[in-house]
This record gives structure tokens, C-alpha cells and sequence, in this order.
């Protein structure tokens, strides 16, 4: 009689998939990560070199949802953390067809005759709400475009507003780490782009038109107290005579306005970006400011002040898409939404219901 052998964890199973097949596959994937983390690691050597072309590819991988570029753009950024805080972070605002792009071309020339770095960035809210975009076409900025010490770059994509600040934000620490000194940002003064910006730059400046008489209807009280400086652009030829009365009026406005926490005092300055006239007194202008907030200490206090709302932010926006793409969440809201139409709870207990499945309260 043969005895019954007793079952072992060392015996051999049958049917199990070849250990070697598993171990080339996993071979392969560290190799694929590998791959990945070093040649991010020899673009961040040629990033940090100040390679234009490296900096392009730098940028377009942070801007991918790629899982191998998630890699590497994490270790992009990591590495040029070190590198940055060393530039002004400008803002630019104004409606379509203010002369923002003019406008850029002109100061950014002022610049570069300065030997100055110059990166010009955008965030553009249309690209998110619809596949067009205001700010992206290529014709811009045509002279600026061809100096070598001038980097531009259109708008990201995204899908939303925030995901596209976000990006600009980290292509901004990018282009100071490749030794750009200024960094342009701009924006159309639509929706909440403005606020994106404002909260990624040292400086921001509200371009306007002098429209005869009616300067301060439709423009938002908030964005007087997010600008440095307004310019009253355009103030050339005919529109002269309107621009003076345009910047008397703003001046009045602005005395209304508790003073700003930089201490800062906002001035209206005149400026036509068409033919170079107010350039170099805006420029002498954010000279003095970042001269001021520099010595004053505001600039630190301001960056971390933005580095933080960046944190809550993504916080927030990370909380809501996880609360409202949740299975549970989602059945549950259903529910809730029934008995809140019958008026058998209220909008408050509903949220506590809601929010309980989470262990949010
Ligand atoms: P953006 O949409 O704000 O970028 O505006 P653009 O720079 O593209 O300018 C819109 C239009 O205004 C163009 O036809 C420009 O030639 C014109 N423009 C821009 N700046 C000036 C300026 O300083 N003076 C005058 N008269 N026209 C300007």
C-alpha cells in the first residue's frame, strides 16, 4: 500500500505561471522606470544648462498625464526647486485687443536691450472652456519670439482652469531654473484666470482702454485691489486726450481703496506698447517695487502666502473630485436629493449624510 503523501508547501504545483515569465515582465518595467528616471535626470542636467530645447521637452512632460511622464516630471520639478525663486514673476491682464501682446513685445525688447532673461507664459481660460484659445495663436509676439534670450510659451491645455495654472506655475519654476530672471505671465482679464495668476506672480499689472467716460463701469473692484500698477494703454495719436482723462479717473478711484499690504502705493501710468512710449517708466516703476518688497521682506511673506493657497488648493480640488466620483457617494447623493425635493431634510442635513460616508465630519 502506498502511503498518502502529506501535502507540503514546498510541493510543486502544477498549471502555475512560469516564475521566469514573471520576473522578465517585471524586469522589464524597472527596466521601462529606470529608463525613464534617467534620461529625466540628463534633461534636468540640460535644463539647468539653460538648453532651450530641453527646457520645451521639460515643459511638454509636466504638461502629459502620461504615467512615465508623471515620473519624470517629478523629478524635473524636484530638481529645479533649488534653482528658483530668483526671478520677477509678472502678471499681465487685460480683455482681448487691450495691446497685451504688443505691449509684451515692446517691454520685453526693453528688457532684453538690458541683457535681460525673458520667459513669457500664458494662461488662457478659453483653451479649457473650449478647444479655442485667445491667447495661443502663433503670430504674437513676432520680434520677441526670434531673440535667444526670450522664451515663450502658449497657454497649456487642461481641463480645467486650475490644472492649467498649476502647470504654468511649475513651467514658471522650470524657466528659473534655466536662468530666466523675468517671467511674464499673462492672462485675459476673464473669469478667474486673474486670480490664478495673481497668486503665481510678485507684480500685476491691468492693462485698459480709455474709454471715454465709462473707465470704471464693468471692472471688477477686485481686480483694482489685485493691480500694482493700471496702465492705460494705447495712449497714442487721438486717444491721448481720453487716456489723461482715463488715468484722472482711475487716480480718484484708487483713493478709495484701503492701502495695500506691500504698502505699495498703485500708480495709473500711460503707455502705448505700439510705439514704445511709457515703457521705461512702468519698468522704473516695478524696479521699485520689487526694490521695496524686497527690502521690506513682503516679497518672502507673499511666495509663501501663494505656496500655500496652492496647497490648500490642491487639497480642495483633490477632496472634491474624490467625494464626487465615489460609487457610494454618488447613490447616496441620489437619495439625498429625493428626500430634499419631498422637503423631508434639509440642504445642511443632506450634506451631513453625505459627508459622513466619507468620515469627513
Ligand atoms: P491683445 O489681444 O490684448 O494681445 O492685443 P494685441 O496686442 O493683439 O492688439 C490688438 C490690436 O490693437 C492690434 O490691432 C494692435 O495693432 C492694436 N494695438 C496694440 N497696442 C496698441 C497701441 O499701443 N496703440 C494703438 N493705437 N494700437 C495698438
Amino acid at each position: 500500500m502506498t502511503k498518502k503523501k502529506r501535502a507540503s508547501a514546498l510541493d510543486e504545483v502544477q498549471g502555475i505561471e512560469d516564475p521566469n515569465g514573471i520576473n522578465a515582465s517585471l524586469a522589464k518595467s524597472l527596466k521601462a522606470k529606470r529608463k525613464t528616471k534617467n534620461s529625466a535626470n540628463e534633461l534636468l542636467k540640460e535644463v539647468l544648462n539653460g538648453n532651450v530645447t530641453a527646457l520645451s521637452q521639460a515643459i511638454t512632460i509636466i504638461e502629459s498625464s502620461h504615467p512615465n511622464d508623471i515620473t519624470a516630471a517629478k523629478i524635473l520639478i524636484n530638481g529645479c526647486l533649488p534653482h528658483t525663486g530668483n526671478s520677477k514673476r509678472i502678471g499681465i491682464t487685460g480683455v482681448p485687443g487691450v495691446g497685451k501682446s504688443t505691449f509684451i513685445e515692446s517691454y520685453g525688447n526693453h528688457l532684453v536691450n538690458q541683457g535681460r532673461k525673458l520667459a513669457v507664459l500664458a494662461v488662457d481660460p478659453s483653451s479649457s472652456i473650449s478647444k479655442g484659445s485667445i491667447l495661443g495663436d502663433k503670430t504674437r509676439m513676432e520680434t520677441l519670439v526670434k531673440s535667444e534670450n526670450v522664451f515663450v510659451r502658449p497657454t497649456a491645455a487642461g481641463t480645467a482652469l486650475g490644472g492649467v495654472a498649476r502647470k504654468t506655475r511649475e513651467t514658471m519654476l522650470l524657466c528659473e531654473a534655466a536662468g530666466y530672471d523675468t517671467i511674464i505671465i499673462e492672462t485675459v482679464g476673464v473669469g478667474q484666470s486673474e486670480t490664478m495668476v495673481h497668486s503665481m506672480v510678485d507684480f500685476f499689472m491691468l492693462l485698459k482702454l480709455s474709454n471715454a467716460g465709462d473707465e470704471l463701469q464693468g471692472i471688477k473692484r477686485g481686480i483694482m485691489e489685485m493691480a500694482d500698477l493700471i496702465v492705460i494703454n494705447k495712449a497714442d495719436g487721438d486717444n491721448l486726450k481720453k487716456a489723461k482723462l482715463a488715468q484722472t479717473e482711475f487716480k480718484r478711484a484708487l483713493h478709495l481703496f484701503p492701502s495695500k499690504e506691500s504698502n505699495f502705493q498703485t500708480e495709473v501710468l500711460l503707455a502705448s506698447g505700439l510705439s514704445n512710449e511709457g515703457i521705461e517708466e512702468i519698468d522704473n516703476v516695478i524696479a521699485n517695487y520689487f526694490a521695496q518688497v524686497n527690502n521690506s521682506g513682503y516679497l518672502n511673506d507673499k511666495r509663501f502666502e501663494q505656496q500655500l493657497f496652492w496647497l490648500k488648493y490642491t487639497v480642495e480640488q483633490r477632496l472634491f473630485e474624490h467625494f464626487y466620483t465615489n460609487p457610494k457617494i454618488l447613490r447616496e447623493f441620489e437619495k439625498q436629493k429625493e428626500l430634499l425635493k419631498e422637503g423631508k431634510i434639509t440642504a445642511f442635513e443632506a450634506a451631513e449624510t453625505l459627508l459622513s460616508l466619507q468620515n469627513l465630519t
